[in-house]
């Protein structure tokens, strides 16, 4: 008597990536780009990325941070990833550094995991055998805990820019980059601020801001630098596609 026949193993399909973005549209149209590329990349013909995007008014957000009022804008990102897994999400990303202060919140209010954009950016710094990096974002990034900490706990020493410098990065990234201004002028402050980390010992740089990767990149800096956007993108795409076969 013949068996009957095994049903053959459905391919993987890609995971849906839920992206909160809209902080600020600038970057999140990049994770939207970048997504799709790598996706083009690994799938090849007209393959495309399964996502779907909620993006808030960034004022909003930006109001809530100058007041520090943390634990609003915490309810407010966990209601959008509540809905973001409502629509199908499988997986989170939240498209800025600076609002990983509430990733606790955001995680606590799904049962999707939420890959931690920080995690994702250390385990690069450690791919590429570094152990000391400096650390360029908002004022928020930069002087409070929470995101050196997590680097921290990957085994990394975390250096910042002096108090005027730090002033001046965070300055570009709310009066230019979050407006679409690009400036060669503030690329150039930029690279200032890049070489004193870089003689205060970092051997890489973290553009810690999902924009400032629209203003510098590796031409701006004589040690390595880790784009959050770039990286964070590429560890949600890589969990999407695990297990479907790549071309
Ligand atoms: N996109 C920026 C970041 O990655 C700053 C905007 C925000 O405050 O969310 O931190």
């Amino acid at each position: 008597m013949s068996q009957p026949p095994v049903a053959p193993r459905p391919t993987p399909r890609q995971r849906v990536v839920g992206m909160l973005g809209g902080m600020s549209w600038e970057s999140t149209a990049q994770y939207y780009r970048l997504a799709n590329e790598l996706v083009r990349a690994r799938l090849g013909g007209l393959h495309s990325a399964r996502l779907v995007l909620t993006s808030v008014d960034f004022a909003e957000i930006e109001r809530l941070q100058v007041a520090g009022e943390w634990q609003r804008a915490g309810e407010l990102l966990a209601g959008e990833a509540a809905r973001l897994e409502a629509a199908g999400a499988e997986l989170l990303v939240l498209c800025t550094n600076t609002m990983h202060r509430v990733a606790d919140q955001v995680q606590a209010a799904v049962d999707i995991p939420l890959l931690h954009l920080a995690d994702a950016t250390a385990a690069a710094v450690r791919a590429a055998g570094l152990s000391t990096v400096g650390l360029l974002g908002t004022a928020f990034t930069m002087e409070q805990a929470f995101y050196r900490d997590r680097l921290a706990g990957h085994g990394l020493r975390v250096l910042v820019p002096e108090a005027a410098d730090r002033a001046e990065v965070h300055r570009v990234v709310y009066d230019e980059l979050c407006l679409g201004v690009v400036r060669d002028e503030s690329r150039a402050v930029y690279r200032q601020v890049i070489e004193r980390l870089v003689a205060a010992g970092a051997q890489g740089v973290v553009l810690g801001c999902t924009e400032i990767e629209l203003l510098v990149g590796a031409a701006d800096s004589p040690v390595p630098v880790f784009p959050t956007t770039a990286l964070h993108v590429e560890a949600a795409i890589t969990a999407a596609l695990d297990g479907v076969p790549t071309g």
